[in-house]
């Protein structure tokens, strides 16, 4: 049997063993997916390798350390410095990420989106960015610190802190921090939230599976509003497109996640 893990921390919420071993089951794959908790991402790789992986995913806050860790990146990966999937070839560690392109697919649902501002700058902001700006979207962050923009900054973004702040109008409203995971923190102080809220056309939490402080406030401004399931399927099909090396077809694979899903 294959093994496969999600590696993060906190890791509990996640559903991506679910999705995987469903998935599994639907094609015929011999495979298991589990969860890994792990404090220090410099440990990734001698980790995967004691548990006998043959690929991993990597949540929060390891996809800095999961590029680090690769031995070979993909043109993708290594643009935007951020890796969510790892899958071993030869001995050796092939890095991928998928968060971006399931991302894109999750936010067709909303119209006349042309102005995005993330909330966050790790590494999905980061991998998600570039993409957006290729597909014609205006992109701007805000991030709670200032030394995690200056990689936006020189790839030609706008750029906020909660104190710098002077321009409230987007079209869409993204969560892309961990505030609200595992907290009832907003990602954002409230009363810039009440500044940017009314101008908008629709918000998404990239966090899935329960209503986040920032989605409850989206919604008492009567925004259109979506979690983060979409992306989740969407990066997992991917994923698992990548960890059995193209064999099976995607639409067996992303209907039984979905299912998994609920
Ligand atoms: P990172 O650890 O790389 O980045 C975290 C970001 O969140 C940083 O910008 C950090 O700001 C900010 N942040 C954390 N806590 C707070 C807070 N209390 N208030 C304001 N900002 C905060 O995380 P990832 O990019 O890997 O993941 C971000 C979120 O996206 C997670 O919740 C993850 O579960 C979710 N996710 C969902 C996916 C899906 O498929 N639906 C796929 C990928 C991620 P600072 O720089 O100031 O520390």
């Amino acid at each position: 049997m294959k093994k496969f893990a999600i590696f993060g921390n906190p890791v509990k919420h996640s559903k991506s063993p679910i999705m995987h071993n469903s998935a599994f089951r639907a094609v015929g794959f011999d495979g298991e997916y589990f969860k890994i908790e792990l404090e220090d991402g410099t440990k990734l790789k001698d980790e995967f390798f004691a548990n006998g992986l043959i690929g991993a995913n990597i949540t929060l806050p390891h996809k800095e350390a999961a590029y680090e860790a690769s031995d070979y990146l993909d043109d993708f990966a290594k643009k935007v410095g951020a890796v969510n999937t790892l899958v071993l070839k030869d001995g050796k560690l092939y890095g991928y990420n998928t968060d971006a392109p399931g991302f894109i697919k999750s936010i067709k649902k909303f119209d006349n989106i042309k102005r995005v501002l993330l909330l966050g700058a790790g590494g999905t902001a980061k991998a998600t960015a570039p993409i957006l700006k290729e597909a014609g979207y205006d992109v701007s962050i805000l991030n709670r610190s200032a030394n995690r923009l200056e990689q936006f900054n020189s790839l030609g973004f706008k750029t906020y802190t909660f104190d710098t702040i002077n321009n409230y109008n987007f079209d869409l409203i993204v969560n892309m921090t961990s505030a609200g995971l595992n907290d009832s923190n907003l990602p954002a102080p409230k009363e810039l939230l009440d500044k940017i809220f009314p101008n908008a056309k629709a918000a998404i939490d990239i966090i899935y599976g329960k209503e986040t402080p920032f989605l409850k406030l989206a919604k008492e401004f009567n925004l259109p509003s979506a979690d983060g399931s979409e992306m989740l399927i969407q990066q997992g099909v991917l994923a698992f497109d990548y960890f059995t090396n193209h064999k099976y077809d995607l639409n067996i694979v992303e209907e039984a996640m979905r299912e998994a899903l609920g």
